[in-house]
């Protein structure tokens, strides 16, 4: 007996995530030190966690023996407060990949369909196949998000339709206009998974205030995250903001305590470090201008982005990839995304960002 044939046919199907190489991995690999490789390829925050989160954690690390608070009060009120959304409308996620698969999870049965973008982030075609769901992928205009198309494709088998915004690995950006313009002509019985994991990045004056639509869009969930400019990979949480409904039942299908405490006591703290995520975004800022001006002057074309990373057209890219790996520099090659000559870079510290120009030069033969 074959112990794969137990499991049905859309397991069997899934290709694997493939995430970023550890760092620990590749100076095992290349008989290195941890500190001499830059690691650029999970879009991580450069400049570590926010302080006030970890006086939470070190301030919370006696209590482990306890199970955390399963309905999470302390970061759901902190979330409620900033976001302006009642407690009701929001559940936390273990990462907000959590909420990604919550909602596949609610609203798939074996056979409904899921509409999502090519290029678009890898976790959606997951979700929604590991449920047996019939992923839809519509083809990208400019790597970014067809949203005519994807409407056209909608069917009475689709339960629900991903949006990333800013997108994930091409950095693409719907601006509020159409994005609004969007969710008002898809039918209400879909659901709309818009993923709002790089919104920290975005200038203050295009970042969509999506969690005032909810009310307007109760087929609306809105996804969040504490990994990217919150610094919080690590720890897994996230969070999700949607109709009351939806929240009920999220909760049913949800882990009891899917989110861990030092997670929940980081979460509540780094939300109001402000000084923190305006650090990072200013880091951000500098370190794109720092990568696409240098892409420039190397003649390399580039996808303008919107996030903290960018993909640059290398040509061949996998061995562009392993050359720069044999320097200790790691990137994210993007052919699973149907990118074959791209390389997606996170941007860095200053420091990182030119070890990267540096060893791409040379990997580049220039
Ligand atoms: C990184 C990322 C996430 C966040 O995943 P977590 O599970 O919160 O770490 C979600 N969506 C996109 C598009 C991402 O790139």
């Amino acid at each position: 007996m074959n112990l794969s044939d137990l499991a049905p046919h859309y397991i069997r199907d899934i290709a694997p995530y493939q995430p970023g190489k550890p760092t620990s991995e590749l100076a095992r690999e290349l008989g290195l030190n941890e500190v001499d490789i830059v690691k650029l390829a999970s879009n991580e925050n450069p400049l570590g966690v926010s302080p006030k989160a970890l006086a939470a954690i070190q301030k919370a690390l006696p209590e482990l023996a306890l199970y955390p608070d399963g309905n999470g009060f302390e970061l759901k009120a902190t979330i409620s407060k900033s976001r302006g959304v009642a407690t009701a409308q929001i559940v936390l996620g273990n990462g907000s990949n959590d909420i990604l698969e919550l909602a596949a999870r609610t609203f798939l049965v074996p056979g409904d369909a899921a509409v999502y973008s090519q290029h678009a982030f890898a976790v959606y075609p997951l979700a929604v196949k590991a449920v047996g769901g019939l992923g839809i992928e519509v083809p990208a205009v400019n790597f970014g998000h067809d949203l005519e198309a994807m409407l056209v494709v909608i069917t009475d088998k689709t339960k629900l339709v991903f949006v990333a915004n800013p997108n994930n690995p091409t950095g693409t950006f719907i601006d509020a206009a159409r994005m609004h313009d969007f969710l008002s002509k898809v039918p209400r019985g879909v659901i709309v998974v818009l993923d709002e994991a790089y919104t920290e990045y975005l200038p203050r004056e295009l970042r969509n205030k999506t969690e005032h639509w909810l009310a307007e869009f109760p087929n609306l969930i809105i996804s969040r995250t504490f990994s990217k400019a919150y610094g919080l990979a690590g720890l897994r949480v996230g969070y999700g903001l949607a109709h009351p409904d939806v929240i009920q039942l999220f909760n049913r299908v949800r882990q009891p305590f899917n989110v861990n405490q030092l997670a929940q006591v980081a979460a509540a703290a780094a939300l109001d470090d402000d000084e923190f995520i305006q650090a990072s975004f200013d880091t951000n800022t500098r370190g794109m201008t720092q990568i696409t001006a240098a892409f420039k002057k190397m003649g390399l074309e580039f996808i303008p982005s919107f996030g903290n990373f960018v993909c640059v057209k290398v040509g061949d890219a996998g061995p562009i990839f392993q050359e720069l790996l044999k320097q200790g520099v790691i990137v994210r090659p993007v052919a699973s995304y149907g990118m074959p000559e791209y390389l997606r870079v996170s941007i860095g510290t200053e420091s990182q960002n030119a070890r990267f120009l540096e060893a791409l030069t040379l990997a580049l033969g220039r």
